[in-house]
Order: C-alpha cells, then sequence, then structure tokens
C-alpha cells in the first residue's frame, strides 16, 4: 500500500433489532476487512432512542477507518456489507426490516456532494447525539466540514436519550 493515498474517514453503526452487539461486531469485522480499508478506532457501545425511526432502542457506535477507497468506494464496500448482514429473514415473514445501518458521517477534511448518492457531511448528523458522542469519544476535535466543531453541537442534542452500554470488544463479539 506505499504510496497510496491515506485517508481518515468516520461510519456510523446502528442496528435496533436481533442481536444488535453482534451485528455491529461483525459488520466492523467486515469492513476491517475490505481491501484498503482498516478499522482504526471503536467508539464505546451505546443504547439510544430511535430518532426519526421507528421500533426498540438502538445500538449504536462510530468508527475511524483509514482508508485509500475514494468515498463513493467506501459506500459501495459498506452497502455490500448492509446487504449480507442486514436483513433477518424470520420464516414467513417477507421483507423484514433491515437490521443494520452503515452512513459515512465524514470523510477527510472536506465535504463530499454527489447527491441523492452521497452526501458527506451526513446531513443530519449534527442534530443526532447518537453520532455525535460516539464520534466525540474516538475523535474529540472532530469538526464538520461547513458547520463548525463537532463538540459545539452536542449541547443541542443532550435531550435524545443515550445511554453508555460500555466498551465495543468488536473484534470477539
Ligand atoms: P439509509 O437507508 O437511511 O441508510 O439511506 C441510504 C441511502 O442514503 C443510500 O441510497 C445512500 O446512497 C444514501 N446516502 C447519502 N449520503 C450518505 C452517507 N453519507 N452515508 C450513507 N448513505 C448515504
Amino acid at each position: 500500500m506505499a504510496g497510496m493515498q491515506q485517508q481518515s474517514a468516520w461510519i456510523g453503526l446502528g442496528a435496533n433489532l436481533g442481536d444488535a452487539r453482534r451485528c455491529l461486531a461483525e459488520a466492523l469485522r467486515c469492513i476491517d476487512a475490505v481491501p484498503g480499508v482498516r478499522v482504526a478506532a471503536v467508539s464505546s457501545l451505546y443504547r439510544t432512542e430511535p430518532i426519526d425511526a421507528e421500533g426498540p432502542d438502538f445500538t449504536n457506535a462510530v468508527a475511524r477507518v483509514e482508508t485509500e477507497l475514494s468515498p463513493l468506494g467506501l459506500l459501495s464496500a459498506l452497502q455490500e456489507i448492509e446487504l449480507r448482514l442486514g436483513r433477518v429473514r424470520p420464516v414467513g415473514i417477507h421483507n423484514a426490516p433491515r437490521t443494520i445501518d452503515l452512513d459515512i458521517e465524514l470523510f477527510g477534511n472536506g465535504p463530499v456532494s454527489d447527491p441523492p448518492r452521497l452526501v458527506v457531511p451526513h446531513p443530519r448528523m449534527h442534530e443526532r447525539r447518537f453520532v455525535l458522542e460516539p464520534l466525540l469519544e474516538v475523535s474529540p476535535d472532530a469538526r464538520i466540514p461547513g458547520k463548525g466543531a463537532a463538540a459545539d453541537f452536542l449541547p443541542g442534542v443532550l435531550s435524545q436519550r443515550l445511554e453508555r452500554i460500555g466498551p465495543f470488544d468488536w473484534r470477539n463479539s
């Protein structure tokens, strides 16, 4: 990989069906196995109330990856992993909901605009405690291009329910 340009990207992970911890851990192992992507840091696991979504509480985390993929290359890899892991098909139930959501929150230092396929920073990240709090755990100085320091948006979302479950041993969960 010598000579290839590495960039940091921050991925938001969420699940609210089935064994969410296992599903997020498996997703991280799949991400780490993608050629040109390395999982560099993972936040704690958090339990959070559904925002813009239905159903039981979510389990969330944020990972920082180092990657030589383009933003769209990373998005396709994540979507493939979502498809591979993300559909629980209980017997007799078709179109069961997705169990896993993988979003690119930040990529490098800049915005990426290729709507509707990819918009980075994720347009709603600054309104979501389930993104901001794990992101700040991994990268306290994170900046949201066009908006400013991620930490400045945390006070505005503290009314959203969030509970830190504990460290995430994703290699062994
Ligand atoms: P969702 O079902 O909420 O995960 O939305 C997935 C859709 O959002 C896909 O069609 C993606 O192409 C698109 N999308 C746009 N920006 C992003 C982003 N930053 N991260 C992940 N998906 C994105």
